[in-house]
């Protein structure tokens, strides 16, 4: 039998934050996917357990001994306006574990029915997006990309209704906290000062223990979170990930990228790549996502306001200010760092930055794929860049970047294949390409059929290790695919 050690700090310290109810009983699950890894992590106990259990207990059938399930408040600015109340309308957390490791982890259904935030929503999910979620949270978590995690993904045997009808599921989510941007405007706009200090409290004890004692602690919270996200939006750019849907609601103050809907992975570069349906001015475009997390952030700095040591409204607004400001340079550092590594550069130069940017540009100007061209870098240094140069539609200018930056190179002195192995594991050659995930999630949804899921999440697992036998899994959709590519 599995026992789930819970711990219940969020429910019990911030009982004004969220609203008990029960998932909704399924009336079939079965189990499409465990993370028996996860769970290993997490210290379940679960070897042993039988699919039909798992099901049971992780798609509310059966709730797990000593999980108390409430709905959690929150607020949000969505594509920036503002919606007092949002909140869990399909998810429940169930409560925390600390995890082997010894760091807090909530435990949490999505898509388990309606709770009193649902509003007109039915509080479901179906099979297709959970997989999703499961599938492009997994390829980030092994890209070395903070990210919630899921445990497992049972199908309810419930139909859902969208824009037809489809197999209903829920997933369990394991997050190093769902406290979003939200859920500070939430108390901040309703001026309850009291709660929402009660929340910044318990925030920095779980996320930034080692600044309660700082002189002004929730500043020094903001610029902690601010930094967390600027490498977190710096490593999407550098994976070629677009969230899709960079509400506040769903910015974490963790840094765990989370609630993963109409995202993807680009394929051929383009800073102003959108995939999301719903987006249709493109306010969460590919290179808008530096751009829209400081937004945010700014909105929870002025959630902070009150919380500031301050001798003035003027005086805390003008230490909030100054934070999110330094946000373009803690974002600047993070991807010309990475964009170092990525070129095989070990140390710091001057004009680093505009070798990087004029790849960029190159790879835009001439439609190249993000992913593969970063990878077939490392070949031009075993003398074999055939790979490369087949990728651009004008090799001269290609060579005279290559030139560039194999001068650039020289300086650092590093040994040639060295430097080709460590840009090998910087550059992923495996990402989660849409119509990989597309095929996958459609014999999951349609035939109940996960070996495609499975095979995908395998490749995934190991996205720096070129295997023989998967270059289907490397190679981007055909033209005539990628076309129009819509997520929803
Ligand atoms: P999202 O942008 O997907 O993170 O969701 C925005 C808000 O809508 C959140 O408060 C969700 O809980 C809520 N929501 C999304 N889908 C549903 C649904 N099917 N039923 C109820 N609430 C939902
Ligand atoms: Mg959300
Ligand atoms: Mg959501």
């Amino acid at each position: 039998m599995i026992r789930i050690p819970f711990e219940h700090s969020y429910a019990t310290q911030l009982p004004q934050a969220c609203a008990a109810a029960n998932p909704d009983k399924p009336s079939a699950p079965h189990l499409l996917y465990w993370h028996a890894t996860l769970a290993g992590e997490l210290g379940l106990g679960s070897s042993g357990v039988d699919d039909a259990t798992l099901a049971a207990l992780f798609s509310g059938a059966q709730l797990p001994a000593g999980a108390q399930p409430v709905a959690q408040v929150y607020a949000g600015h969505q594509f920036g306006g503002y919606s007092p109340q949002l909140g869990d309308g399909r998810a429940l957390l169930l409560g925390e574990v600390v995890d082997t490791a010894g760091q807090r982890r909530d435990i949490a259904f999505k898509g388990s029915g309606r709770t009193p935030f649902s509003r007109r929503g039915d509080g479901k999910a179906a099979v297709g997006p959970m997989l999703r979620e499961l599938i492009i949270g997994e390829a980030m978590h092994a890209l070395g990309i903070p990210t919630t995690r899921a445990l497992a993904v049972v199908a309810t045997g419930d139909t859902v209704y969208r824009d037809r009808p489809l197999p209903g599921a829920v997933l369990t989510r394991v997050a190093a906290s769902h406290i979003r941007v939200g859920t500070f405007e939430y108390f901040a706009n309703r001026g309850d000062d009291t709660t929402l200090r009660q929340l910044a409290a318990y925030t920095l004890q779980r996320h930034y223990p080692q600044l309660q004692h700082a002189a002004n602690p929730y500043l020094a919270m903001l610029e902690a979170v601010c930094q967390r996200q600027a490498s977190l939006v710096a490593q999407w750019l550098h994976a070629g990930f677009i969230h899709g849907v960079m509400n506040t609601d769903n910015m974490t103050l963790s840094g765990e990228t989370i609630d993963y809907g109409p995202c993807a992975f680009m394929d051929t570069y383009d800073p102003a790549t959108v995939f999301s349906s719903i987006d249709e001015r493109g306010r969460y475009a590919y290179g808008n996502q530096p751009a829209i997390a400081q937004w945010n952030l700014a909105r929870l700095a002025e959630a902070l306001l009150p919380l500031l040591d301050a001798a003035s409204m003027d005086d805390a607004v003008a230490q909030a200010t100054g934070v999110i400001h330094g946000f373009q340079a803690y974002y600047q550092q993070a991807w010309l760092a990475q964009a170092r590594r990525k070129l095989g550069l070990t140390d710091a130069q001057e004009d680093d930055l505009v070798l990087a940017e004029d790849w960029l540009l190159m790879l835009h100007r001439q439609r190249v794929d993000f992913t593969l061209a970063w990878r077939y870098l490392a070949d031009v240094l075993d003398g074999h860049s055939a790979r490369l140069a087949a990728l651009f539609a004008q090799p001269d200018v290609l060579q005279a970047w290559l030139a560039r930056w194999q001068a650039r190179l020289a300086v650092s002195g590093q040994p040639v294949a060295q430097v080709a192995g460590s840009m090998r594991a910087a550059n992923p050659l495996y990402i989660a390409r849409n119509h990989l995930v597309e095929e996958a999630l459609a014999a999951a949804s349609e035939y109940g059929d996960m070996a495609l899921a499975q095979q995908l999440l395998a490749v995934l697992a190991q996205p720096y290790a070129e295997r023989p036998g998967l270059e289907r899994y490397a190679l981007p959709a055909s033209a005539e695919l990628a076309r129009g590519y819509r997520t929803f």
